[in-house]
């Protein structure tokens, strides 16, 4: 028998990484020889459709194109170009289904030049958004899409229309407000799940740091949001959920899992990825109340602590083997 097959959508940006390290940064009218040159595929839409994938998939599976019962579809927009054919390449080798995202004639692929300075570690980066800034605003989302996962690094008006879509056929909707800022209070009304870092809380609840977490968390219950997760770096995960009817349980501090650190990159994507794979599988089960939100995060913890411990951004992110359990 088929295993159950449920669809995640990932509404979002593709950017490529020009990353060049120096000693120093050049002055105006300079030239230096840099230390050395990297390109990589990013953009927090791209990258947690990667985590969406992988922690849905073991590696030899994707190797060997077997389908698994979660399928990822990346939906976005990349340029006419070079770079474009090497990230769809590279995305596809994820085992992501890469048939909605859609070659803009005219424009470039995203792409951000990132100086790093090596003896300071300070980054300097110029983002040119090209093909994501161009990204058609309707009807992004296929009809058996069964969860919809955004974030804020396409236009927003794009992004709040096709959540709302989401919202109003029915789809499980995850938003993950990253880059923050202020949003209206309707894109909260109905939303199934808001995944935020500490700083994205206090930016979009207007509240300081100072307040409790749950405070703050209150403030999205309030606006109609379901579940409200907010990440805490090695501090793990507080969440609330407005879902639960007994009052006991419907706000956790939930502790992250204790690991060798060698480089952060790439953890909030990976949680968002896992903890969005953990609802589509509560779908999967075909009843609401499958969703257990603890088995979740939990997922989502356990995928992100992987990540954590390995170098760099979408290589940082591991396959469903290497976090068995759920
Ligand atoms: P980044 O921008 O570095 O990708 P973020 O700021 O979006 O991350 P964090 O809250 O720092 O998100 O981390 C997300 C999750 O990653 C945490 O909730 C936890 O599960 C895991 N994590 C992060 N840092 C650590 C750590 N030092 N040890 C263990 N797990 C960690």
């Amino acid at each position: 028998m088929a295993p159950p097959h449920t669809v995640i959508s990932v509404v979002g940006s593709l950017n490529v990484d020009l990353v060049t390290r120096t000693s120093r940064v050049p002055a105006a009218g300079e030239t230096l020889t840099s230390e050395s040159f990297d390109i990589g595929f990013g953009g927090k839409g791209a990258n947690q459709a990667v985590a969406c994938a992988r922690l849905s998939r073991t590696h030899s599976q994707a190797i060997e194109g077997r389908p698994a019962d979660v399928e990822v579809r990346m939906v976005g927009a990349v340029g006419e170009d070079q770079f474009a054919d090497d990230f769809l390449k590279s995305l596809q080798g994820d085992g992501l289904n890469i048939s909605n995202i859609q070659r803009l004639p005219n424009q470039k692929t995203g792409v951000a030049v990132i100086i790093v300075e090596s003896q300071t570690g300070e980054n300097r980066i110029l983002f040119s958004p090209g093909a994501n800034y161009a990204v058609p605003a309707d009807n992004l989302l296929q009809d058996d899409t069964d969860v919809a996962l955004f974030q804020l690094e396409l236009p927003t008006d794009v992004v709040l229309r096709n959540m709302k879509e989401a919202r109003d056929r029915g789809i499980d909707t995850i938003l993950n407000p990253a880059p923050a800022f202020t949003l209206p209070d309707d894109a909260y009304q109905g939303l199934n799940h808001l995944i935020m870092n500490e700083t994205e809380a206090t930016i979009l609840s207007g509240i300081s740091q100072s307040n409790s977490w749950d405070e703050i968390a209150s403030i999205f219950v309030q606006k109609g949001v379901e579940n409200v997760i907010i990440t805490l770096g090695a501090e793990g995960v507080y969440y609330q959920s407005a879902y639960r009817q007994v009052q006991s349980d419907t706000a956790k501090l939930i502790s992250a899992k204790k690991v060798e650190v060698v480089d952060t990159t790439a953890a909030g994507d990976t949680f968002v990825g896992g903890y969005a794979v953990a609802v589509a599988r509560s779908k999967a089960a075909s009843k609401r109340d499958a969703f257990d939100i603890d088995a979740a995060i939990d997922f989502a913890n356990r995928a992100a602590s992987k990540a954590v411990q390995k170098k760099g951004a979408q290589s940082a992110i591991p396959w469903l083997d290497e976090v068995p359990g759920i």
